[in-house]
């Protein structure tokens, strides 16, 4: 097997992920960062996201990790660059590209003086045509060399989900590689082969659409279970059991059916919107991605006004059950917790709220509400909402609680005195 040399520009969650498990198959890598205290961390073994298993892998595989906040040097040093940087929304839905437009010029920059070939790999969400049109350009700009001739350049969309970020590594259901030369698709696939994960190799713009119709279909499969469920829920069916039967169709699937107050996260609230933003400036009126995030942004409301239908919130303490957008994560962007406290804060009620793992995350949000010590003490709360589905919250006591719950706690279900399912 080669060994690369490997820049990882980023050590968020995309960035310390891949990072870590390219370390694991043998590779050295460079972590470049912003925050000193995050490189500090991964230089001690640990790592600066919660993420189950990355500690062990950051730890075990010091010998073939360095950190640094200096760019240029590190691209100098080695062969391969990994552009894995925030790309945020803007206000209007609109992507937010300063991050991968600043690296670029960096990287570019970085080998005009450097004679060996290296390739940049953008593995950042992108829209379709960003890395042909708008970073290749600049790479060529700032090191006055010729892509694909000079230096390789590839699109290499991630798919991993947070909470299983290192078995979607190692097991994922494919690699996707864009690129327009051969050499560059050559060492990717060098760099993945080792995984057996099937490899998938396309341009560059397919890559990046490939990313967002991937990440629209889920969101709107979730919108679907929800809008179904809503539905479920006036005519006093249980949506678990219809998605079940369903799911049980191989066209259809029995993934993303969960429904309940929908999705939050980095990822598909920010990357529908971008591709509805990026389809108006073409001329297109996406009407099913639209009607998938006015979907998803009302689902929380469900939750207040079940709650409504047995307690007032005005005067009211209201436990929240989970802060982070997922479980086994401590990443809180665009958590349906926001959302929902806010309104219950409006509402003119006190808020208790328990996440294991987000809650330093979630403080600077809401820095006025109380934070629990341990799950059970939100129970004494004047009623419960559960917010994300953490395993420890199946097993708390529910007896004689009002719980009114979005993601379908079994034991809650089994156990509350007044219990209500948002969409069962
Ligand atoms: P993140 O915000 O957790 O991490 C981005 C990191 O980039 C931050 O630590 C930031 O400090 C760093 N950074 C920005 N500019 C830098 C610079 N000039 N030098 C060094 N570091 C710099 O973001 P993330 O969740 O890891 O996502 C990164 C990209 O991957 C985004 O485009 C996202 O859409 C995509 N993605 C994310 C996930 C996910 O589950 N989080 C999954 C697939 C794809």
């Amino acid at each position: 097997m080669n060994t690369f040399n490997i820049t990882i520009i980023g050590t968020g969650y995309v960035g310390a992920v891949t990072g870590a498990c390219f370390a694991e198959l043998g590779h050295n890598i460079t972590f470049v960062g912003r925050d000193q205290k995050k490189l500090d961390l991964i230089s001690s073994g640990k790592s600066p996201i919660y993420e189950p298993g990355l500690d062990d892998l950051l730890a075990k595989n010091q010998d073939r990790i360095s950190t640094t906040t200096d760019l240029v040097g590190a691209v100098k040093r080695t062969d391969l660059t990994f552009i894995c940087v925030g790309t945020p929304s803007q206000d209007d839905g609109s992507i937010d590209l300063r991050q991968v437009e600043d690296v670029s010029s960096v990287i570019g920059s970085a080998i005009r003086s450097s004679p060996d070939y290296h390739t940049i790999v953008v593995k950042s969400t992108v829209l379709p045509g960003t890395t042909e049109d708008l970073l290749l350009p600049i790479l060529e700009k700032e090191s006055g060399k010729k892509a694909f001739i000079d230096f390789g350049l590839a699109m290499n969309p991630e798919f991993l989900k947070e909470g299983s970020a290192i078995e979607d590594f190692f097991h994922g259901d494919r690699v996707v590689i864009g690129s327009n030369d051969q050499e560059t698709s050559s060492i990717l696939k060098a760099l993945y082969g080792s995984l057996g994960v099937p490899i998938y190799t396309t341009t560059m713009k397919t890559a990046e659409m490939i990313k967002y119709a991937s990440n629209a279909f889920l969101a709107t499969k979730i919108s679907f279970a929800n809008e179904l469920g809503n539905l479920c829920k006036q005519i006093e069916i249980d949506s678990y059991e219809v998605f079940q039967g369903v799911g049980m169709d191989t066209r259809i699937g029995p993934h993303f059916f969960r429904s309940g107050i929908g999705f939050g996260g980095s990822c598909f609230p920010k990357d529908v919107r971008a591709l509805i933003a990026h389809a108006r400036t073409v001329g297109d009126e996406p009407r099913i991605l639209n009607a998938v995030i006015r979907t998803n942004d009302d689902q929380p409301r469900k939750l207040i006004n079940l709650l409504k239908k047995h307690v007032r919130p005005a005067g009211r303490t209201i436990g929240i059950l989970g802060l982070a957008f997922k479980p086994d994560s401590d990443d809180v962007r665009e958590s349906r917790a926001i959302s929902i406290i806010m309104d219950l804060l409006k509402e003119g009620a006190s808020v208790v709220a328990y996440d294991p793992v987000a809650m330093e995350n979630f403080r600077p949000l809401f820095p006025g509400i109380t934070y629990a010590k341990a799950a059970g003490e939100v129970l004494d709360c004047d009623a419960v909402l559960i917010v994300t589905e953490w395993k420890e919250f199946e097993d708390l006591n529910y007896e004689n609680r009002i719980v009114i719950d979005g993601r379908r706690i079994a034991k809650a279900r089994d156990e509350a005195a007044i219990y209500e399912g948002v969409c069962w």
